[in-house]
């Protein structure tokens, strides 16, 4: 399939010397909007394509399709939105590497990365299509002699899906799907650094008969954000991003107050016991923080080994760093890719050279790397091996890149509290087989998601995934992320006949 063809309805042209114009998609109809920035690609630093900020008139006619779609979206049933959304994931599964392509354009990662990340959005849809829970679903209770009690979930109405760069087809198909089976319409602000890829899943969703005005898209940075998400006909919002905008959206959507669900970053802990299994244990630390380039929330960048483990990993570590390939990410062969722009590059080059040598710290990798006809910015995956914690700011804040930091522990509170010493919550991975021990530093260890004796696998499993403290609230994935976007009414009704 061509390119022309993956975006024939939104038709293809230049501005600002970028090769595509981003239009906002409102209803059925694009609109090329205005204030426009250009947007370059991640592995050859060349314009992209050029998004728009959306205005305040843009904003309120998307929000007012949302609102007008409501009601008849809102009266389907469970089956026919599983319906369309299975379908919109087979269009995309159909479509999968053109779709690929163009997610290495907007983040640098590897084109087999980008691939799975197609399957995984695809996956998602099917999880939240298996999702039956809606206003229909009731809950029945008749505790007292005299009254029945009938509690309904109904759609909570107009949502507004802000999502961040890193995996931009993944987390639009997280909320999209969510907000769309749990019977709200939409309005989803993809970041500008990868605007174009969550247009495929708009695109899968008319295909597979989405009616007009349930999904909208508008394209813009923070002014859009924080205007949309405060628009006063929205009713519930979800975002992704930093700490820094979450904090900035939650200001604005607290007056008038209105459900918020946050995923922020995090700063992951891999706890690496004496009795860790051998097998799969350094590639799991590697991907862990390598993958995307270190740019995923989850990111295993803080590696806490037992200390008579410690010499004996970060050999093997070292020796498997080595061996990985920076290269061209649209080559199957590459292991890691481009990072997203100059400046990441410039801030990978900072924090090395901070961490280089302070309090003993060795840094190991980070050179810088030429790739033959790529003009972007790559770099080699850093370990920094620290001898003891507490680290300097490098063990709390997230980073970002293919950065981490490996510490020795002496004994299982030391590790806890090594975990604990951040004050993100997002994931940690703990390698054992004493299964014992598993489950008590599983219940200690402050954060949304466990990975045991592996780390980000997660894919075949619809679990929930979510936040605690400065990474945010609110959950995504399955059941729990479709209950986010409803809401309860309860029916205390008085019996006027007794039934024995
Ligand atoms: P970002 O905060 O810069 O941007 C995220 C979104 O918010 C974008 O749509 C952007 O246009 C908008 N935005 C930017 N500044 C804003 C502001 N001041 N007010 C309101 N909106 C604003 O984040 P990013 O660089 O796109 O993504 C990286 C961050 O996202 C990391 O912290 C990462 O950990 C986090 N993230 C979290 C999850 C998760 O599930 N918890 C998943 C992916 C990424």
């Amino acid at each position: 399939m061509s390119e022309v063809e993956f975006e024939s309805s939104a038709g293809s042209s230049s501005r600002n010397g970028a090769e595509f114009e981003v239009k906002h998609m409102i209803e059925d109809g694009l609109l090329s909007g205005s204030d426009h920035r250009n947007i370059t690609c991640a592995p050859d630093g060349a314009p992209l394509y050029a998004v728009p900020e959306a205005t305040e008139a843009e904003i309120a006619r998307a929000v007012g399709a949302a609102g007008a779609a409501f009601p008849a979206w809102a009266a389907t049933s469970n089956r026919f939105r599983a319906a369309i959304l299975r379908d919109a994931a087979q269009w995309l599964l159909d479509r999968e590497d053109q779709i690929a392509l163009h997610l290495v354009r907007e983040t640098g990662r590897v084109l087999s990365q980008a691939r799975g990340e197609v399957r995984g959005a695809a996956r998602i849809l099917g999880d939240y299509a298996a999702v039956d829970i809606d206003r229909d679903s009731m809950v029945m209770r008749s505790s007292s002699e005299t009254v029945w009690g009938l509690q309904f979930y109904e759609p909570r109405g107009v949502a507004a899906l802000i999502t961040a760069w890193n995996v931009p087809l993944q987390l639009a198909a997280h909320k999209v799907g969510a907000a769309l089976m749990a019977g709200c319409t939409a309005v989803l602000k993809p970041s500008p650094l990868a605007a174009r890829t969550p247009r495929a899943l708009a695109l899968a969703l008319r295909a597979a008969g989405l009616p007009p005005g349930v999904l909208s898209i508008l394209y813009g940075g923070a002014p859009t954000a924080l205007a949309l998400a405060s628009h006063p006909k929205v009713n519930v919002v979800s975002f992704t991003g930093g700490q820094l905008a979450g904090e900035e959206i939650a200001r604005v959507t607290s007056s008038p107050p209105r459900k918020l669900i946050l995923e922020l970053g995090g700063k992951s802990a891999n706890i690496v016991f004496d009795d860790a299994p051998v097998e799969g244990l350094v590639d799991g630390l590697i991907s862990g923080f390598t993958r995307n380039q270190g740019a995923v929330c989850t990111a295993g960048s803080r590696i806490i080994v037992h200390q008579s483990r410690y010499d004996e990993v970060l050999e093997a570590m070292t020796k498997r760093m080595d061996s990985l390939t920076v290269g061209d990410p649209f080559c199957d062969v590459a292991d890691l890719g481009a990072l997203r722009s100059r400046e990441v590059g410039t801030e990978m080059d900072r924090v090395l050279a901070a961490a280089n040598g302070a309090g003993g710290n060795k840094v190991i990798g980070g050179q810088a790397v030429e790739v033959p006809g790529r003009s972007g910015t790559f770099r080699r995956p850093a370990l920094v091996a620290a001898r003891s914690w507490p680290v300097t700011g490098l063990w709390r804040e997230e980073l970002f890149l293919p950065v981490a930091v490996m510490v020795p522990f002496d004994d299982e509170d030391e590790a806890i509290s090594a975990a604990n010493d951040t004050d993100h919550g997002l994931a940690a991975g703990i390698w054992t087989t004493d299964l014992s021990r598993a489950e008590r530093v599983w219940s200690a260890v402050d954060v949304g998601t466990i990975y045991l004796n592996s780390y980000h696998r997660a894919d075949s499993v619809p679990l929930a995934s979510g936040g605690r403290r400065v990474s945010g609230y609110g959950a995504e994935g399955g059941g729990a992320g479709v209950l986010e976007f409803l809401t309860t009414k309860s029916v205390h009704a008085r019996r006027t006949s007794r039934v024995t």
